[in-house]
């Protein structure tokens, strides 16, 4: 027997259940927020995220030779292709641009609970509009996701790479450095500082990367001190600008770094403690891509979600998904009624009511069973004696209530 790959999954009726609720709140919110839906392929030029991923995203990437001998790869994450999208073809649309998508992702991962080899993401991206409104709007729109979902237990991590960047300006590679403090690799950091003649900048880069906690702010103050008075400025007025608006819970790290490259300025993740490990259920933060990429520099700010996550989460807080079951069970009694069961049915499906029919010639009684098991509300039995009299019997699943019907006035008795 073939085995599906490791790291990927099979989704159940069930599971696609809960997967849409999911994304049709995404959509609805996002919608509402004035974001526009878009799409790109799944799989792209290798090069596009070797230039700006980062190097833990490609050392995970699955890449790969068409026929045509071009290397292309499976897309680890969607901003590097939404801002390809935007440089080839969205650019000229009117500032600033609103646009979400959602779609698969691949990396080459330890697969366990909530990290997948392949896994699904919702994005969002607000390109060109002004860096505090623009910033507050797409934190404003994680947080209303998140909060309409029905997720409970959350918490919002705020950060400015910028401050860590300014510290490290002069490094002959910032990255890394960048990399050696999120890894808390602290000596080999140390050594590229003093490689770097940026010693000086270690006392306060060691004491920022531990200072955690919603009232910190004063004292990165004191500690950046004029090394990047505006960064952590702006950091204090985002902060502002959420509290009270958006959200009062925020978490300040002053050192937060991401892991993706290319981000420069607010970094933010969203947490949900209830999922352990795999706890961050979305990352975001503003950026510098366009140039990257062969267009014009242009503020962007933008996040992603993990999908799969957002349903782990809702499972373990035991939300009750809706469900997405047929309404109406039709059941003829006998086969000389099953002609004109199809004909009920018919008239049901042409006004909108999601309804579904005895397809084996199941006795009533192994129907009702069947009709129970997939959740159906209520069932209309199409016997002869009520088809002499233009009615059928309509039998409600949850109540065991059962009455007849005249067939004209079935269709407003089940809308109901
Ligand atoms: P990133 O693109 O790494 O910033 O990830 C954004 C979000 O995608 C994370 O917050 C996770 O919720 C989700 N995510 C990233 N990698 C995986 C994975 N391997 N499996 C499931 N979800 C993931």
């Amino acid at each position: 027997m073939v085995k599906r790959p490791r790291g990927t999954r099979d989704f159940s009726p069930e599971e696609m259940e809960k997967r849409r609720y999911i994304e049709d709140v995404i959509r609805k919110v996002s919608d509402s927020f004035g974001f526009r839906e878009i799409s790109t392929p799944t799989f792209e030029r290798s090069e596009l995220f070797i230039m700006r991923s980062g190097p833990e995203v490609v050392d995970q990437m699955y890449v790969f030779k068409d026929k045509g001998d071009r290397e292309l790869a499976l897309r680890p994450e969607l901003t590097a292709s939404v801002m390809r999208f935007f440089v080839e073809k969205l650019k000229n649309y009117p500032k600033p641009l609103k646009i979400y998508y959602l779609g698969p992702c691949f990396r080459y991962e330890r697969p366990q609970k909530g990290r997948y080899r392949e896994f699904f993401q919702y994005g969002a991206e607000l390109v060109g509009g002004g860096v505090l409104d623009s910033d507050v709007e797409i934190i404003n729109l994680a947080i209303n996701v998140v909060r309409r979902l029905g997720i409970k237990s959350f918490q919002l991590r705020l950060g400015n790479i910028g401050i860590l960047r300014k510290l490290l300006e002069g490094s002959s590679d910032v990255n890394e450095s960048l990399k050696f403090i999120t890894t808390e690799k602290f000596d080999d950091l140390s050594g590229r500082l003093a490689a770097d003649g940026l010693s000086d900048k270690e006392d306060t880069i060691l004491t920022l990367a531990k200072l955690k906690g919603p009232d910190v702010l004063q004292q990165v103050k004191g500690i950046v001190g004029d090394d990047a008075p505006e960064e952590v400025e702006y950091l204090e007025t985002l902060g502002e600008s959420l509290k009270g608006y958006v959200t009062d819970d925020i978490q300040f790290e002053p050192a937060m770094v991401r892991g993706l490259d290319y981000y420069t300025g607010m970094v933010f993740e969203i947490d949900c403690w209830e999922l352990g490990a795999e706890r961050q259920i979305c990352g975001g933060g503003s950026y510098s891509l366009a140039d990257v990429l062969g267009g014009e520099a242009i503020f962007s700010t933008g996040f992603a979600f993990g999908l799969d996550r957002m349903v782990l989460v809702l499972e373990e807080e035991e939300f009750s998904f809706p469900g997405k079951a047929v309404e109406v069970y039709v059941i003829p009694i006998g086969e000389a009624m099953r002609e004109n069961a199809r004909g009920v049915l018919k008239t049901l499906r042409e006004n909108g009511i999601s309804s579904d029919m005895d397809l084996i010639g199941r006795g009533p009684s192994k129907n009702l069973d069947y009709a129970n098991s997939m959740g159906a509300k209520k069932v209309v039995f199409v016997g002869e004696d009520e088809w002499s009299k233009s009615s059928v019997s309509i039998k409600d699943m949850e109540t065991g209530e059962q009455k007849d019907v005249l067939l004209d006035q079935l269709v407003d008795v089940l809308s109901k």
